[in-house]
This record gives structure tokens, C-alpha cells and sequence, in this order.
């Protein structure tokens, strides 16, 4: 499967929207074509702001409690707001595993072009 490019106009909603605080699947529903991995990784390559961090949601530090191993994936599977759950597998030293990685530098690459 070969992900069509992001253009200006799809980038600029899902800037939109995930600054509205949709959930990244309300997001993917917006766009048939694309999964929600895909959604969250362009949001993460975008480095969206507005969204309001896990840790500060409610009183208790979701995240601060563990500290990640370097070798493991911190690819956020879920909606961080509603259920943070990192992929945690085993990677070769990078933040992410071969095939999170692969969504990242995807969509870096689909940026560039
Ligand atoms: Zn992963």
C-alpha cells in the first residue's frame, strides 16, 4: 500500500482539527483514505501544539511514573488523552521500532516532497 502525499489542504485540516482536541480517530474519520497511525504521524512529524499533555491531564502523572527504557518503542498507539498505551517493543536504539520508524521517516519524507 502506498500512502498518497499529504497536500496543503489535507495538512491544514488536521492541523486544525487536532488543535481542536479531537481524538486522533474522530481525526482519521475526516479522512477515509488514511489510517489513524497515519493521522498520528503526521501529527507527530507536524509537532502539533495545542494539544494539551497527558501529564497534565487530571491530578495523577500518567507518564512520569515509569521511565522509558531507551530500547523500547515510544510510539503512542492510542489517543493520548483517552488511553496512552506506548508500543513498547524493543527497538535498535532509536525512539521507535522498525515499523514506527517507517511511519515517521514516511511521512518526513512525504513533507519534503
Ligand atoms: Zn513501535
Amino acid at each position: 500500500m502506498t500512502p498518497a502525499e499529504w497536500t496543503t489542504a489535507e495538512i491544514e485540516l488536521l492541523t486544525r482539527l487536532w488543535k481542536e482536541g479531537l481524538t486522533a480517530g474522530s481525526i482519521a474519520k475526516q479522512f477515509p483514505a488514511r489510517s489513524r497511525n497515519a493521522i498520528i504521524g503526521k501529527a507527530h512529524r507536524l509537532c502539533l501544539p495545542g494539544r494539551v499533555s497527558p501529564i497534565k491531564v487530571g491530578d495523577k502523572p500518567i507518564h512520569t511514573k515509569q521511565s522509558w527504557a531507551v530500547d523500547r518503542c515510544r510510539w503512542i498507539e492510542d489517543d493520548p488523552l483517552i488511553n496512552p498505551t506506548f508500543c513498547g517493543r524493543h527497538t535498535k536504539g532509536g525512539p521507535w521500532c522498525d515499523e514506527h520508524r517507517a511511519i515517521v521517516f514516511k511521512s518526513s519524507e512525504e513533507q519534503a516532497a
